[in-house]
């Protein structure tokens, strides 16, 4: 490559020779496939929460990555734009399967063949070659393995909630309980790969769904730069809170799972020498007339019976855009739930600064580390979390520096950069395994020479 004449510095024909050797790896095409959370769907109400940014976030990860990222979902009103552009190489498109209205996900199951063949066409129409698809839930999941079957190509899936960790801690199952335990079951059995976002949710899978299977723990991210951009307080003086007030924070659906009753009966036990010095806000919620109508209801009635209407803020769901400052403004998150496979907001308020108190359960036990970044207390326990919060309202200062301690931990486990850069390495080897093995098929099949 180089002469006497012209002779190339070290660097650059280091460089040159690498380029040289390095296959060109072409631009693959992932499909995302989240049936009933649109990556595209405003948080915190009506049933969407962290799938929905889950696959948006990875979906936009990836395309900076230089992939490109198809995230298909169900559409639920005819208004609905059936295509959004994201960014370059990022969309969500949403394919028509039953009723254009929103669907209870306990009832989908039927309109799944629908969404298979209405997946299909698009593929078919656009001329589109995808080379792995990720499934997200067990509904997705199922489509997944349809399209897995009929296209050889690979499947990744991600539970985000595990129907038999689920069930456990539920009197009376819903109907469709058992076809969604089989469902996961061969999710487990015959995908190429299932993504724990937590060892918790690997040992319940193994434990609780079967032995076989791959399983890769790979965290969800948060994006660090968005959740840490606010002050303590300006935050405070944005949302207008009085110098005295301590804010105990709770963000996320309203679900009974998620244990606000327990929080809220915790803050009506809290020492009354501490009244007047905190305000409980309550973030997420349809606004008027959403699923979670019965449950805000319940929880707002619980309040009025406890007392407790003038301490208590409901601020109904917040956008994503919004939400850095009530972190930021807030002595404490408190994530009291009864289940949480990951729970996305315990990452945020630590990409926040902000002291996190959370039950012991899922995968929280992993995030927050008790006693560094926050507080972990049994589930379901309103006393052992009236004594958590009143910990650290009586010690700001440890607040503070658990609160330091999870910025860290965020930046270091959490980062959205270094979780997308574990996931595409995990498709690019599926799909090199895949090739792999349809070659050795039609070798042995005698349809191409070796
Ligand atoms: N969220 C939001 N606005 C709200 C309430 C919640 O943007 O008013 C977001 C929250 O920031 C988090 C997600 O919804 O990203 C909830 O995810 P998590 O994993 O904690 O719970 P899930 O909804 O998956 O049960």
């Amino acid at each position: 490559m180089t002469s006497k004449l012209f002779r190339l510095p070290n660097w650059e024909t280091e460089i040159l020779e690498r380029s040289l050797s390095t296959p060109i790896v072409p631009q693959h095409r992932y499909a995302l496939i989240s049936v009933h959370g649109d990556p595209s769907a405003q948080l915190g109400k009506d049933g969407a929460g962290g799938q929905n940014l889950y696959v948006k976030s990875l979906g936009l990860s990836l395309a900076k990555r230089g992939c490109q990222v198809d995230m298909f979902t169900r559409r639920e009103d005819a208004d609905q734009p059936a295509i959004i552009q994201h960014a370059n190489g990022c969309r969500t498109i949403r394919l028509t399967a039953g009723p254009t209205e929103f669907i209870h996900r306990d009832d989908l199951f039927p309109y799944l063949p629908e969404f298979v063949e209405a997946w299909l066409d698009f593929q078919k129409q656009n001329g589109l070659i995808y080379d792995l698809i990720h499934s997200n839930y067990w509904l997705s999941g199922w489509v997944g393995m349809q399209l897995r079957s009929r296209l050889n190509i690979p499947q990744v899936h991600t539970y985000h909630s595990v129907g038999a960790v689920k069930y456990k801690a539920m009197n009376a199952l819903p109907e469709i309980a058992l076809s969604r335990l089989g469902v996961e079951w061969a999710c487990l059995e015959q995908t190429d790969c299932v993504i724990a976002t937590s060892p918790q949710e690997k040992n319940d899978l193994r434990e609780l769904v079967s032995e076989h299977g791959q399983i890769q723990i790979i965290p969800c991210s948060v994006d660090i730069d968005h959740f840490s951009k606010v002050d303590q307080a300006s935050a405070r003086q944005q949302l207008g809170l009085a110098k005295h007030k301590k804010m105990i924070l709770y963000v996320g659906r309203f679900d009974e799972r998620k244990g606000i009753e327990t929080l809220v009966r915790a803050c009506a036990q809290l020492p009354s020498e501490l009244k007047d010095q905190w305000q409980l806000y309550l973030v997420g919620g349809s606004r008027k007339g959403g699923v979670d109508t019965e449950e805000q209801q319940r929880i707002r009635s619980l309040v009025t019976e406890l007392g407790l209407d003038a301490v208590t803020t409901f601020t109904g769901a917040i956008a994503q855009s919004e939400l850095p400052a009530y972190y930021a403004a807030a002595n404490m998150c408190v994530i009291p739930s009864y289940y949480e496979p990951f729970g996305l907001v315990a990452i945020e308020a630590m990409a926040a600064g902000t002291a996190v108190i959370a039950s012991k359960v899922g995968g929280l036990q992993e995030t927050v580390l008790d006693g560094e970044t926050g507080l972990l207390v049994p589930i379901r326990n309103p006393e052992a979390l009236a004594e958590a919060i009143a910990k650290l309202l009586n010690d700001p200062q440890s607040a503070q520096i658990m609160g330091a301690a999870g910025a860290r931990r965020s930046h270091s486990h959490y980062s959205q950069s270094a979780v997308a850069e574990k996931i595409h390495l995990l498709y690019e080897s599926l799909i090199a395994k895949n090739r792999v093995s349809q070659s050795a098929k039609q070798l042995s099949l005698g349809l191409v020479s070796a």
